[in-house]
């Protein structure tokens, strides 16, 4: 059995790390889906562009996802009819369509070769509570011209389930590694920005060693490190997932629950991927603990996992993603509630747009500056849930972790046939970090940070290591 998510474990491309102060029109800070899809568009502008990746292109949050295209997106639609009227989710509605049907473009025009399928897009409740609930989403949806139809699959127990057309499947890392196929501007790997400094009318980013002048940022790094001025951290809570593939024949299903607890289930040649055990990263923090109800989950399924791992995406407080300018030419695409694999490829098209002086008609419904009433509640919620993350770092005990202090550093020792010795803290928010004994990371409660076992940052928000 892996350790990793089962598209990390295919060949991939290594780029060199930054070793030279640079001057760009745009620098791209992030390489995942959003950072990748950025360069594409951009590539036919006459500008010099960059972008720099703090770990390994593709090995953030894109890498560990379930890899669906699809509009039907458990509860989301309902949660943006609340935040803000149907309206609102129409648009958001068909924006989902838009983004898949641009990365199912891109993908025939490029000719890459991502393993895409296309599926029915399956949605159920096994609560009785919630069956009114998907009605109302079936009229909503027929509202809007979807067929939708009554369904059923053996893999879930469900008490009602519906199926739409025109979603699919494919493997994220391939998409992203084909859209690097003719790409003509620099990238560069194991390559952090630690700050970020506004000048007159440009931009100095700064690594550990050198500095990037550019006009334009984009800001593709999924959790922004900074706090201010944006205040990201009362923007979005944080949910962590587990994941699992097995052994598996069947038809191609691609299967999700209305609400929490989560369950998404999709095919990929001959395994089946599971997704089990959501929860906010602050409260149930012990990983070891989910992994082992996700395998009772595949036990029931007579599956045995090859591979397992976690991941975490931002929950916003409105539901819907944060994808435009934040201050003059500094500029983000985040905040896709776990759905951003389409949504950032449309996100950078936005983007991309905004610095080409182009319309787009999404530009408006996502404004990051956007304020309404679910921000500010939702804000005290993300208050609350960063505290919980805090105390709950503090009060998870591990007995495989022993707790230490090295020339007056608070550190944290994990032994396997080695001492892994680290910093207890985030360098994030100073959060106490919690060992995930399935991956061998430390993992933060409160804002998703994670490290590898010698303290290497591998999920931001933090842009630090915390190796001793
Ligand atoms: C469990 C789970 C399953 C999911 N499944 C699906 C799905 O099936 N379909 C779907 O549409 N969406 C899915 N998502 C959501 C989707 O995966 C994400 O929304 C999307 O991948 C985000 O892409 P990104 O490029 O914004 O972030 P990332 O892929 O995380 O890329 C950001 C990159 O920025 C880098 N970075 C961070 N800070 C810095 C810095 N200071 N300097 C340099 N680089 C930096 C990081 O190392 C990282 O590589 C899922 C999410 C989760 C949690």
């Amino acid at each position: 059995m892996k350790n990793i998510s089962i598209w990390k474990d295919i060949e991939s491309k290594s780029y060199p790390t930054l070793d030279e102060d640079k001057e760009v029109d745009v620098l791209i800070i992030g390489g995942g889906i959003t950072g990748i899809s950025s360069l594409y568009h951009l590539k036919d502008s006459n500008l010099k562009v960059m972008l720099v990746e703090q770990n390994k292109i593709g090995y953030g949050v894109t890498g560990n996802s379930t890899g669906k295209l699809n509009y039907l997106q458990n509860d989301l639609i309902d949660k943006i009819r609340k935040s803000f009227n149907d309206d609102t989710a129409s648009k958001y509605l068909k924006s989902q369509i838009d983004a898949i049907n641009m990365v199912v473009d891109i993908i025939n025009k490029e000719k890459i070769d991502c393993d895409l399928v296309k599926v029915k897009g399956i949605l159920y409740t096994n609560k009785v509570n919630e069956i009114k609930k998907i009605k109302d989403l079936e009229l909503f949806l027929k509202e809007n011209n979807i067929e939708v139809n009554t369904t059923y699959n053996k893999l879930v127990q469900s008490k009602y389930m519906i199926e739409v057309d025109n979603t699919y499947l494919f493997h994220p890392l391939k998409f992203i590694y084909g859209l690097l196929k003719n790409n003509k501007y620099p990238i560069y790997e194991n390559t952090s920005i630690k700050a970020l400094e506004k000048k007159k009318d440009y931009f100095i980013s700064y690594t550990d060693k050198y500095k990037i002048k550019s006009k334009y940022v984009i800001l593709a790094l999924h959790y922004p490190y900074f706090n201010l001025p944006y205040l990201f951290p009362i923007k979005g809570t944080l949910e962590k997932s587990y994941l699992s593939a097995s052994k598996y024949s069947g038809n191609d299903v691609s299967i999700i629950s209305y609400s929490n607890p989560f369950i998404s289930i999709r095919t990929y040649q001959d395994k089946l991927i599971y997704l089990s055990n959501s929860h906010s990263t602050s409260n149930n923090v012990s990983d070891k603990h989910h992994f082992e109800e996700l395998i009772k989950k595949l036990n029931g399924l007579k599956l045995k996992p090859n591979y397992l791992w976690s991941n975490i995406d931002i929950i916003t407080n409105d539901g819907l993603p944060y994808i435009g300018e934040i201050k003059n030419n500094l500029l983000i695409g985040t905040g896709y509630n776990t759905w951003g694999l389409a949504t950032s490829v449309l996100s950078s098209k936005i983007l991309s747009d905004i610095i080409l002086v182009k319309d787009n008609e999404y530009v408006k419904l996502f404004d990051p500056k956007r304020v309404n009433i679910s921000q500010v509640t939702g804000s005290l919620k993300c208050a609350y849930s960063s505290f919980e993350g805090i105390v709950n770092g503090l009060a998870d005990k591990n007995e495989k972790v022993t707790y230490d202090e090295v020339d007056g550093k608070d550190v944290m020792i994990y032994r396997d046939s080695r001492k892994h010795i680290v910093n207890h803290k985030c360098p994030h928010f100073g959060c106490r970090l919690i060992f995930n004994e399935i991956e061998k990371t430390w993992d933060c409660p409160c804002h998703g940070s994670r490290f590898d076992i010698d303290g290497k940052c591998i999920n931001g928000p933090s842009n630090h290591d915390i190796g001793i």
